[in-house]
């Protein structure tokens, strides 16, 4: 097929999924596998949502609410917005494609931080638009400067996610406003909050009523990490109306299942499993940095629910700690020497810093 797929296909790496938990135990006959590389919820899922799921199953029969009318009323709610400015999806990567698909042509230029989460540049390869990568500072600091000195007339979507996955750091709300300050009125800006629940830092970018008000912003949200419902693929977006009114147009009508649907609206009120996670979080943080300062390895300073570690060579600790049954992520573009590891419970964390410190 190679003369008949679009250009810039062929040039696309496939998704590889990595090995699951399951496989990993068989290939190493392990008793025990600890998955700390993808930053999901290590309480596991809301009860509240495992109720709502329970509650739903009789009625999977039934096409799911195409408008998501239900969840978007709470998330609204939530937010102190109105449903019209709340588009859900399936998971926010969903969303990033969504938007992705709506307003690039080919030739634009999307501007992302790197390292930054992957899929902002997919979104923007399946599109023919041009990446344009912006490093963050030497602690991986936003460089909100440099951001605004990408921007070309050609530039149709700039990404922020705060905290940043792979690293940790956070955008201030004060560099956000300045760089929105500096850009031109045909610049999308999309805030990846993802990891926004997990910090409390005072100064971090919050998508209040302020950063809402500027038409070109665009919010994501997910209901992956904090409410821990990764595998039912939840996430929203909050913006003006009139930009989701142009998505709505390219959305898929079912593209959030039913049982998702209730789930995510439960666990949005579920404050217990939200405090529980984020305490548990902060007191992960604690251990990590503890264990860091006693072997003497940089970790850098985390907002979010997982840690960048450096090891010497990311690759080689994460295939050590893999044998041993702790699942961790590296190979990130320009972190050759870091790991980065999700927390888990406070009891995953003591195993995986036990098999961290005999394998360094
Ligand atoms: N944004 C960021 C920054 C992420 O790290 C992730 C998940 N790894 C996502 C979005 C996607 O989340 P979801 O599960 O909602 O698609």
């Amino acid at each position: 097929f190679q003369n008949q797929v679009r250009p810039g296909i062929d040039r696309i790496q496939p998704y590889v999924p990595g090995l699951t938990d399951d496989e990993l135990r068989r290939r190493y006959g392990l008793k025990r596998v600890i998955k700390l590389n993808a930053n999901e919820n290590a309480l596991g899922p809301s009860p509240l949502a495992l109720e709502a799921i329970q509650r739903e199953l009789g009625q999977l029969h039934h096409y799911p609410d195409g408008g998501s009318q239900f969840l978007r009323d709470e998330i609204a709610g939530f937010h102190s917005v109105d449903a019209s400015q709340v588009l859900v999806g399936n998971g926010s990567d969903d969303i990033i494609k969504l938007i992705s698909e709506t307003f690039l042509n080919p030739g634009d230029e999307v501007v992302v931080p790197a390292p930054s989460f992957s899929q902002y540049q997919f979104g923007a390869f399946i599109m023919q638009a041009q990446v344009k990568e912006v490093p963050l500072g030497p602690g991986f600091e936003y460089d909100v400067k440099a951001l605004a000195e990408a921007v070309t007339p050609r530039t149709k979507l700039l990404y922020l996610c705060s905290p940043n996955n792979p690293t940790g750091t956070y955008l201030r709300h004060s560099d956000a406003l300045w760089l929105l300050r500096q850009l031109p009125e045909h610049v999308i800006v999309v805030v990846d909050l993802a990891y926004n629940d997990f910090t409390e830092r005072r100064d971090r970018v919050v998508d209040n009523a302020e950063l809402l008000s500027d038409p070109r912003v665009v919010a994501l949200h997910t209901f992956s990490k904090m409410y821990g419902l990764a595998g039912l693929r939840v996430g929203y977006g909050l913006a003006s109306a009139d930009l989701w009114g142009y998505v709505h147009r390219v959305r898929e009508p079912f593209n959030v299942n039913r049982v998702a649907q209730r789930a995510a609206a439960a666990a949005l009120k579920d404050s217990a499993h939200v405090e529980a996670s984020r305490q548990l979080v902060q007191a992960s943080r604690e251990q990590f940095s503890r264990f860091a300062d006693v072997e003497g390895l940089v970790a850098i300073p985390t907002e979010a629910n997982f840690v960048l570690l450096r090891t010497g060579d990311g690759v080689e600790t994460t295939r050590r700690l893999m044998e041993r049954g702790v699942m961790v992520r590296a190979g990130f573009a320009g972190l050759a020497e870091y790991v980065r590891i999700t927390f888990g419970t406070l009891e995953e964390n003591e195993f995986c810093l036990n098999e961290l410190g005999s394998v360094l």
